[in-house]
């Protein structure tokens, strides 16, 4: 479950504060810890062994409840006959139609009556998702240079028929392709991986220095590695005599872990003839979102971390 879901009473368009007692009645017997006297519960644990937390203010939040959860919002619902409003969609769930002319206007619309015999977690969970099972989706392709592309952005999803083979392979390329005629769509990963695009479009992925890469490896990053993005034109990572696995895009954050490769940036600005005391602010500026950016690379060989940036 996304986000949040909150358990509201509305009377003529408005919210009324819930009672708290019959709130604590309810959730106490799901709450892993002891609760002190008069307090309202904070943290739920269902049978699933599921859990949310619980704020009390005029409604009842649960923050990302589990399924189990679900089963103790409807039974709060049920029992104090307010209605469960989920955040994300908005939708609201009530358990008559009387309570929909007690709703705002605006959710009025978005009201789902389920009567309270039928109010079930498992209910709940239709009324959120109702779209089909998603698609099942084939393995992607390896790719040694770029083992993840899902999670660096370069690959996604899609729905889609590849520029080069004709066929909806479930993902697509989303990187940057280089060359003098750009196919006319995007490309599926498996075009990519076998050289296919690259040979019958004439492009490449990733900019490569001349001599600083052993000849295949070269080729590989270039013709068969999924590409990604940057402001700055910088080659791809050496070390011990092979190029380096590219593992995303980094911020200060996912860098921290990773002293060597902060060691790597700040050999390249002082390099550079920056001082110390910019190197360690720009260090600290980085941001995986945002500008300037650090690519974080391993060895394939010895594991070392390296980085690169962008000096915007
Ligand atoms: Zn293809
Ligand atoms: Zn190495």
């Amino acid at each position: 479950m996304g986000t949040g879901i909150y358990v509201h009473a509305f009377r003529d368009g408005d919210t009324v504060p819930m009672d708290a007692a019959a709130v604590r009645e309810v959730l106490l017997p799901y709450a892993p810890y002891d609760v002190p006297e008069g307090e309202p519960v904070e943290w739920v644990r269902a049978a699933d062994g599921s859990d949310a937390d619980v704020y009390l203010h005029r409604g009842v939040s649960f923050d990302r409840p589990g399924p189990g959860v679900l089963d103790i919002i409807a039974e709060l619902a049920r029992r104090t006959g307010a209605a469960i409003v989920l955040l994300a969609d908005p939708t609201v769930i009530v358990t008559s139609e009387e309570d929909v002319r007690h709703l705002p206007e605006e959710l009025r619309v978005r009201a789902v009556v389920v009567p309270p015999a039928a109010l079930t977690g498992q209910a709940i969970e239709q009324v959120v998702r109702p779209r089909p099972e998603p698609r099942r989706r084939p393995m992607l392709p390896p790719f040694p240079y770029h083992p993840d592309p899902v999670a660096t952005g370069a690959v996604t999803t899609a729905d889609e028929s590849c520029a080069c083979c004709g066929h909806d392979q479930g993902w697509i390329y989303t990187g940057p392709v280089y060359g003098e005629e750009e196919p006319d769509g995007r490309l599926c990963p498996y075009c990519i991986a076998s050289g296919t695009a690259a040979k019958r479009h004439g492009v490449f992925f990733n900019e490569v220095e001349a001599g600083e890469l052993p000849d295949e490896a070269a080729r590989q990053i270039c013709e068969r590695t999924p590409g990604f993005v940057t402001w700055q034109d910088w080659g791809w990572p050496e070390h011990c005599g092979d190029g380096a696995v590219f593992l995303g895009a980094a911020g200060a954050r996912e860098l921290r872990p990773h002293p060597d490769a902060l060691d790597d940036l700040r050999g390249r600005c002082t390099e550079w003839g920056w001082e110390a005391e910019p190197v360690e602010r720009f260090l600290a500026a980085l941001d995986k979102n945002g500008q300037p950016t650090a690519y974080l690379f391993r060895c394939r060989v010895c594991g070392t971390h390296l980085a690169r940036a962008d000096f915007t």
